[in-house]
């Protein structure tokens, strides 16, 4: 385990350590998370710099540690300088860079989430402020998407029949449920008309596409507050950053 490595990746978070060391957790673009000490990081003039800021991608130098990995060098690739810049973008970023503080691993390896949360901010940091709710809806339900958690949304998820605009939405079978199946499932909470459509559209397009064309803010607000409801029942993690956006 000893030795150095070279990784790009996204930083999801910092945390302070001693004097003037972090802890910063990032994201490896293989999909890996590593947590490094950047040593004298919060020191004047420190040769990190801004580069171990939330929100930015980063070509780094790793050396192995017994506990905790040391950050060595680090070159900027992205440094979303303008997310950092505006507050509503910030509160955005930050529910995509939670989630994926609290749902990735150092053991685990999802490449695709990498890919994910670098395009969100990216598109986060292009947006109007009228489209950040509504990425920040897309980014959730496509990385639910891939871990494993993938909302059905052609039918409903109990009796396999037609349902559409579907009444209401099944925390614990994942999807929405018909008229006749939704008695008889406790965790159904009920959605409304525009939600089974809004959900299949963001899985589908491209965040270039969602951010030209918002869905409205009550259909986006009512997109997140199930996400959060579906996130909460499948996932061991709480998600802070989303409570946080939702509370406004
Ligand atoms: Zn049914």
């Amino acid at each position: 385990m000893s030795g150095t490595y070279a990784a790009r990746a996204l930083v999801l978070r910092k945390t302070k350590l001693g004097e003037s060391d972090l802890i910063v957790t990032a994201l490896s673009s293989e999909g890996h998370q590593i947590r490094a000490v950047a040593k004298g990081a919060r020191k004047p003039g420190s040769r990190f710099g801004a580069r171990v800021e939330p929100f930015t991608v980063i070509d780094g130098l790793f050396a192995r540690g017994r506990t905790l990995d040391v950050l060595t060098e680090a070159q900027t690739v992205a440094a979303h300088d303008r997310v950092r810049a505006d507050y509503e973008a910030v509160r955005a970023a930050a529910v995509a860079a939670d989630f994926l503080d609290r749902v990735t691993a150092e053991s685990d390896a999802e490449p695709r989430l990498f890919e994910l949360g670098v395009a969100t901010i990216d598109a986060i940091e292009d947006a109007t402020p009228e489209a950040l709710p509504t990425l920040v809806c897309a980014f959730l339900v496509k990385a639910m998407a891939m871990q494993g958690l993938r909302p059905q949304l052609s039918g409903c998820v109990s009796c396999g029949g037609p349902c559409a605009p579907a009444p209401a939405f099944s925390l614990s079978g994942g999807g929405t449920v018909c008229p006749a199946c939704v008695g008889g499932d406790p965790s159904a909470i009920a959605v409304s008309g525009d939600l089974q459509g809004a959900l299949a559209w963001l899985l589908r397009s491209r965040l270039a596409e969602i951010a030209a064309e918002p869905l409205p803010d009550c259909v986006a607000r009512e997109a997140l507050v199930v996400l959060r409801a579906f996130a909460s029942h499948h996932l061991p993690a709480r998600l802070r950053a989303l409570d946080a956006y939702l509370r406004g």
